[in-house]
């Protein structure tokens, strides 16, 4: 073969790829830039979803005709996370330095598992911004992760490991001296329960206790259980507090855990993915007292901190206790720190969690933190914890709407309730209404269910929504609820 025919994954034509390149970075700066534009909502239609369907190509196309498919098939039908009305679940809203990293960080393409190059550094230098964010020892270990769930199955893993009272990870599970049990409130979310039962704990491993009216676990509750499980030849082993709950943004009493979990001897765990960057701003701050006492803390980058999909870490007080529960080093991983070659590095991210090959999801971490500074990112928080007390006094003002539940954090949950309607009606209206308002593509809330009273709530983590958003919503669903009643 000739050396013009020699076949490689590269661009036939660089020049043309180049220019392609230019019109997905202008095409893209357009669909961010317009973003509060657009319906907040855009279905799926029918002949998209079967054109998704087709067989893999066995042949080339050329890039420009992919890239059509692209604009014509993909991006119209997008989960606009960037819209400024856009409140469901839990997200964060994207920060544009945080995407055109991670372009630069698959050109680079590095593999952050470990060896000696830059990117390992770079994650460390994450890892050491965010231990000292939180309050935590320089000498604590980190890993980023997908998101909190893999940031709260990790800590689980090295909770379970040192605090069992035996070698868990040699003996396994079955070598219990009885059944190993963690304790949260009734408000935990689902990928604790997710972890604790692929753990080998079984679901019942997680003993949920009651919460208080505010949402927050109940301490005597929780002692209860832990003397009620002692006596009964469990062995319980962590304690996860939540700094923002994903139903209502409740913040568990951190200080009051950190204490009972050096009484018991229990391993005292944070599951902060909502709430923990939130020590960023000063209205939230004070909340979270007690957060920096943790054994471990999971927390999310890709929420409240908005960097783009997919951003958590994970921070172990004790770094070699984290890496007793990861390192497997076989002799073609073996280092040679003193050698001086690529095997001599001293940062091993797999030595720290599941994964042995890692992407350079630090890049858009680091870059997205030097553009703006922290302090930014705070004032971002502190702003939709005041959006969403603006949000909560315009329900108060409005006689057909009433709150769910208390407003913690940047979480609002509340409904549209004309009276005199019988439960199920009035779960059947909202449920309808929310449907109205997305399909309308007018605003996104999402919904949870509270004392069997299903409820529309709205999760602010959005650097982009103003206050007339807010009006906007509460306007609309008035009106949508009149014409449903
Ligand atoms: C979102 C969330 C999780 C899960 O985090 P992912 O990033 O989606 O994996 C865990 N705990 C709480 C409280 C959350 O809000």
């Amino acid at each position: 073969m000739s050396k013009d025919t020699f076949e490689t994954l590269d661009p036939e034509n660089w020049d043309e790829m180049r220019e392609l390149a230019h019109r997905m970075v202008e095409d893209a700066f357009d669909y961010i830039q317009s973003c509060g534009d657009r319906p907040v909502w855009t279905p799926v239609p029918d002949e998209v979803s079967e054109r998704l369907k087709g067989a893999a190509p066995t042949g080339p196309s050329a890039p420009a005709e992919v890239y059509e498919e692209f604009l014509a098939n993909i991006m119209p039908y997008n989960l606009h996370t960037n819209h400024p009305r856009f409140w469901a679940w839990y997200m964060g809203s994207g920060t544009v330095m945080g995407a055109m990293a991670d372009f630069l960080a698959a050109m680079l393409n590095p593999n952050v598992g470990g060896i000696n190059h830059v990117a390992p550094r770079v994650e460390q230098q994450v890892i050491s911004w965010l231990n000292e964010m939180l309050g935590f020892p320089a000498s604590a270990s980190g890993l980023l992760t997908s998101g909190a769930s893999m940031a709260n199955f990790t800590a689980l893993t090295v909770a379970r490991n040192a605090n069992s009272g035996y070698d868990a990870r040699r003996e396994g599970v079955l070598a219990a001296p009885g059944p190993l049990t963690a304790y949260a409130s009734t408000e935990i979310h689902s990928c604790n329960q997710k972890a604790v039962e692929t753990l080998g704990l079984g679901s019942q491993g997680l003993r949920k206790v009651p919460v208080n009216d505010d949402y927050t676990i109940d301490l005597d509750a929780l002692r209860a259980q832990v003397e009620a499980d002692r006596e009964g030849g469990m062995i319980p082993f962590c304690v996860i507090a939540t700094a923002g709950t994903i139903n209502t943004g409740a913040i568990d009493d951190m200080e009051a855990i950190a204490d009972f979990c050096d009484e018991e001897g229990l391993w005292f765990h944070v599951d902060g993915a909502i709430g923990a960057v939130a020590v960023l701003a000063d209205n939230v701050r004070p909340l979270l007292k007690g957060m920096e006492r943790a054994d471990s803390i999971a927390l999310d980058l890709h929420k409240w901190m908005h960097i783009p999909f997919e951003a958590g870490c994970v921070i172990v007080r004790d770094a070699p206790t984290h890496s007793d529960s990861f390192s497997l080093v076989p002799e073609y991983l073996q280092r040679d720190v003193e050698g001086g070659g690529m095997a001599s590095g001293k940062i091993w991210f797999s030595d720290y969690g599941l994964q042995l090959t890692r992407q350079f999801r630090a890049l858009k971490v680091w870059m997205s933190i030097k553009e703006h500074g922290l302090d930014r990112f705070g004032r971002m928080i502190a702003r939709n914890v005041e959006q969403a007390h603006y949000l909560g006094d315009l329900i108060k003002a409005s006689p057909e709407l009433e709150l769910a539940a208390p407003i913690g954090l940047d979480i609002v949950c509340f409904r549209y309730n004309p009276g005199g309607m019988d439960p199920e009606s009035l779960n059947a209206l909202n449920r309808e209404l929310l449907v109205k308002l997305q399909t309308g593509g007018i605003a996104a809330p999402s919904y949870t269910t509270l004392h069997g009273n299903y409820c529309l709530r709205a999760a602010i983590s959005n650097h982009r929504s103003r206050y007339e958003d807010f009006d906007l919503m509460v306007e609309e669903v008035i009106r949508l609820g009149r014409q449903l009643s």
